[in-house]
C-alpha cells in the first residue's frame, strides 16, 4: 500500500459534482486513487506534501495535441499563414521525421504540459514517415509519466487524390486500419487506473475519404475505444465540406458514425447552431484550443453557446506549429479571455474555465475518474504556489487564472509524483532538449 498526504492547501479548488472550495483541507491518495478528502488527515506510512501558500486544483486536462509538432515551432514560412497554407508549408518538414523525431518530441511537450499542470493528455499523431509509429509517443509518456490517450491517426488522400497532403505522407487505408487494430491490441488499457487509452483518429475530412472515416468509426466501437478528428476548424473547411460532400461538417460527421458520447472533434469553431445542437444531444465532445485558433485567425469558437446548450467542452493546446505553447494553463486563461472579446466580461468566469480544463476535458475524454478531487477519484493532483511574484496580493484562488502562475510546484499522476519544486522528477528533461534542439537545427 502506498499513500500520500497533500496537507493544508490555502485553497483547495475540487472540481467535485459540488464544485467545493475548501480552506486548509487535505487529500489522501492510496495506491493511486482519491481515499480522503478534509481537515486533519494523517497517513502512518505515507508521504506527506505541505501545501501551505498553495492552490490545489485537480490536474488539468489536455484533449487535443500533436506532440510531434514541438519540433517545428516558429518556422519562419509557416508564421503568418492561414490553415492550408500552413500544413503545406510544414509537411515537407514532418516527413522527414523519423522514430527519434517522435520520441524526443513527445518527451519535450508532454514535459511542456506536465509543467504547467496536466496530467492527462491526448495526442493525434496522424503522420508516420520513415518508420515512425505511434509506439514511440508511448514510450515517451510511459518515461515521463503522464497519463496519456494517443490516437493513431491518418492521412490516406494525398495531392494526386485532390486531397493536401503530399503522397509521401499518406498511408494505404487497408493498412491504417491495421495498424489501429495492432496499436489498440498492444496498448489499450480500459480500466480506471488506465495510464494509456488508445483512440481512432483520421486527421480531417479533408484528408481521408468517406469511406475510411465510416469504417473507423465501426472499428473504433467493436473495440470499445473513442474516437477523433478535427472538425469544422475554419471558413475554408466549412467551404471544403460544402463543395466536396454538399453538406455541412456536422452532417457529414453524423453520416458516418462520427457523433456520440464516444466521439470528440478539435475546434469546431464554426458550428452553427443546428450542428450545436447536434452535438448536445448526443454527448459529442469538442475540444476547444483557442490559441491555435487566434494563431491560424480561425475565428472564435461558440464555446459559450456550446455550454449552455450541454456540448461537453474540454480544451486543447493543440500542436506546438500552431499555438507555439503548449502551456495547458495559459490555455485556459486564454479561453476565459476569447470568450469576453466575443461575447462580453461575464461571458466567461475564471471558475469556468478551469473547469473546462478540468473535469471538462476529462469527461471529453471519456474519463469521469480523472480532473475533479473527490473520494473515488484518481489521484492527479496539481500543486501550485500562490506564494510568489505571480499571484501576490491577489484576494481569491480565482486569481490562478486571472493572474497565474502558470506553472505548478508540484505534480502527482496516480499518486506518483512527476513534478517537484517545478522539475521534472522522472527523467532528464536537459537531455531531451538539447537533443530537441539539434533534431530541429538539422531539419532547417
Ligand atoms: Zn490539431
Amino acid at each position: 500500500m502506498t499513500e500520500v498526504l497533500i496537507r493544508g492547501a490555502d485553497h483547495l479548488v475540487t472540481m467535485d459534482d459540488a464544485r467545493r472550495v475548501l480552506a486548509g483541507a487535505d487529500i489522501l491518495i492510496r495506491d493511486g486513487m482519491i481515499v480522503d478528502v478534509g481537515h486533519g488527515l494523517t497517513t502512518s506510512t505515507g508521504e506527506v506534501v505541505l501545501a501551505t501558500g498553495c492552490v490545489v486544483t485537480p490536474g488539468l486536462v489536455n484533449t487535443h495535441h500533436h506532440l510531434y509538432q514541438t519540433l517545428t515551432r516558429a518556422v519562419p514560412a509557416a508564421q503568418d499563414a492561414l490553415l492550408f497554407g500552413w500544413l503545406q508549408t510544414l509537411y515537407p518538414i514532418w516527413s522527414r521525421f523519423g522514430p527519434e523525431h517522435m520520441f524526443v518530441s513527445a518527451q519535450v511537450g508532454l514535459s511542456e504540459l506536465a509543467l504547467s499542470g496536466c496530467t492527462l493528455t491526448s495526442d493525434h499523431l496522424y503522420l508516420f514517415p520513415n518508420g515512425a509509429r505511434l509506439d514511440d509517443t508511448i514510450e515517451a509518456a510511459r518515461e515521463v509519466g503522464l497519463r496519456f490517450q494517443p490516437t493513431r491517426g491518418a492521412m490516406s488522400i494525398g495531392v494526386s487524390d485532390g486531397g493536401l497532403p503530399p503522397d509521401a505522407l499518406v498511408e494505404a487505408e487497408a493498412a491504417i486500419l491495421e495498424d489501429c487494430i495492432r496499436v489498440i491490441d498492444a496498448f489499450h488499457d480500459g480500466s480506471e487506473s488506465s495510464m494509456c487509452r488508445v483512440g481512432v483518429a483520421p486527421c480531417s475530412p479533408f484528408s481521408v475519404s468517406r469511406e475510411l472515416m465510416r469504417d473507423a468509426a465501426i472499428l473504433a466501437r467493436d473495440k470499445g475505444v473513442m474516437m477523433h478528428t478535427h472538425l469544422a476548424e475554419n471558413d475554408e473547411d466549412i467551404a471544403y465540406s460544402l463543395s466536396q460532400f454538399g453538406c455541412r461538417p456536422g452532417e457529414y460527421a453524423e453520416s458516418l458514425g462520427w457523433v456520440g458520447p464516444d466521439v470528440w472533434h478539435a475546434h469546431c469553431v464554426k458550428l452553427d447552431a443546428s450542428e450545436i445542437a447536434l452535438f448536445a444531444q448526443t454527448k459529442t465532445g469538442v475540444a476547444h484550443c483557442p490559441c491555435s485558433n487566434c494563431r491560424l485567425g480561425s475565428g472564435i469558437a461558440p464555446v459559450r453557446a456550446m455550454r449552455d446548450a450541454g456540448v461537453p467542452v474540454g480544451l486543447g493546446v493543440d500542436g506546438s506549429a500552431s499555438n507555439d505553447a503548449g502551456n495547458l494553463a495559459a490555455e485556459a486563461r486564454q479561453a476565459m479571455l476569447l470568450q469576453r472579446v466575443a461575447f462580453g466580461a461575464d461571458a466567461m468566469s475564471a471558475m469556468e474555465a478551469l473547469e473546462i480544463a478540468t473535469r471538462g476535458g476529462a469527461d471529453v475524454l471519456g474519463r469521469p475518474e480523472c480532473g475533479r478531487i473527490a473520494i473515488g477519484a484518481r489521484g492527479d493532483i496539481a500543486i501550485w504556489d500562490v506564494s510568489g511574484v505571480a499571484s501576490a496580493g491577489s484576494w481569491d484562488p480565482a486569481a490562478l487564472l486571472l493572474a497565474g502562475p502558470t506553472t505548478v510546484r508540484d505534480l502527482f499522476v496516480e499518486g506518483r509524483q512527476v513534478v517537484r519544486d517545478g522539475h521534472m522528477l522522472t527523467f532528464d528533461l536537459n537531455k531531451a532538449v538539447q537533443r530537441q534542439n539539434v533534431l530541429a537545427r538539422a531539419l532547417q
